[in-house]
């Protein structure tokens, strides 16, 4: 089965009324994590890789990790997706090495020589038109699209914002006609990172409702969604860790997102955590161990069970075989049709 259009997955999974989340990863066991969470439950799901992923892992090997999931997997949908990209010039990367959705991050602009962390706000019609060369560009190819609008806070890789400003509806709908995204992530309330909130984040449900209403054609996207459950975080304290108490989104509240509008629910921290705490608990128990397998392994084993919850959680367990994915070429030719 090929890589599959990312807009096809969250088409589905809106008229399936679950959502879908974008795991990201980095090498080799963070895969085999991801795809066996979603065999064990039979789900659809979105690998993705941020920029840093990309300098990380070195595309050639991405490449082939990725041919080798999809070799493994022939009986599940499977996107490849390249998070918060902040040019076109990667994209155009990220698309040659088989990639079938890309995130352009028209919201901030990356390419200013600015010190790491202070990258510049774009003006919104500045982002309507880094935004829309993208899309020409992936559209002509079969490829999806997801803008961002708004400013989501915290840290990912090295997208900082220290303010929380809400996605507005009216820019919203502008927007999604100007540029023909696919998807677009709102920023309603989640922070990116592990340091998310003193206190249980209340997220703008009405927004979501209302930008549904506002742009029905278009996906919508949670990014920092995770929930960073307390257990986890004590358990890298207890083996030697030393991460502050932090709060991020409840479950309960990610799934009443999905209710109202969200498709693609993007979660990392929460990954980290569980990989970190194996690792740690192994170190601690077992000083004498040298062999990488005994504490990978274990680490592996322990994020394909929590990826295995969210998806079960997220509604998206039991969907893998509702479809059968289209080629980039269906694609191509859809888009070139709506012209
Ligand atoms: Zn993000």
């Amino acid at each position: 089965m090929p890589l599959c259009p990312m807009r096809q997955m969250l088409e589905e999974a809106r008229k399936g009324g679950y959502g879908v989340g974008a795991y990201n990863v980095n090498n080799m066991e963070q895969i085999q994590a991801i795809l066996a969470a979603a065999k064990e439950t039979r789900s659809p799901v979105i690998i993705q890789a941020s920029r840093g992923a990309l300098e990380y892992t070195n595309l050639v090997y991405l490449k082939h990790l990725m041919a080798a999931a999809e070799e493994d997997n022939p009986l599940l949908p499977i996107v490849l997706h390249l998070d918060h990209g902040p040019n076109l010039a990667l994209c155009k990367e990220a698309i040659a090495i088989g990639f079938t959705s890309v995130m352009i991050d028209g919201s901030i602009d990356y390419d200013k020589k600015t010190p790491e962390g202070k990258h510049p706000a774009r003006s919104f019609e500045d982002n309507i038109r880094v935004t829309r060369e993208v899309v020409r560009y992936a559209h002509a190819r079969g490829v999806s699209v997801e803008g961002e609008l708004g400013t989501l806070g915290g840290i990912e890789d090295d997208t900082h914002a220290d303010e929380v400003l809400l996605t507005d509806p009216d820019e919203v709908e502008e927007f999604c006609k100007k540029t023909g995204v696919d998807a677009l992530a709102l920023a309603i309330g989640t922070s990116h990172g592990a340091y998310k909130f003193k206190h249980e984040p209340v997220l703008a449900m009405d927004l979501v409702s209302e930008c549904r209403k506002r742009a029905p054609d278009t996906n919508f996207v949670m990014h920092g969604s995770s929930s960073v459950p307390k257990e986890l975080v004590d358990e890298v304290n207890k083996y030697g860790g030393k991460l502050p108490g932090a709060m991020g989104v409840p479950i309960a509240s990610i799934q009443e997102a999905v209710k109202r509008g969200i498709q693609k629910i993007n979660v990392d921290t929460d990954g980290r955590l569980v990989v970190t705490a194996a690792i740690r608990k192994v170190f601690a128990e077992k000083p004498g161990e040298f062999d990488p397998r005994k504490y990978l392994g274990p680490a592996r084993d322990a994020l394909a069970k929590l990826i295995a919850s969210k998806m079960r959680s997220f509604g998206t367990a039991g969907h893998a075989g509702d479809y059968k994915p289209k080629t980039l070429a269906d694609m191509k030719a859809f888009y070139a049709s709506r012209k």
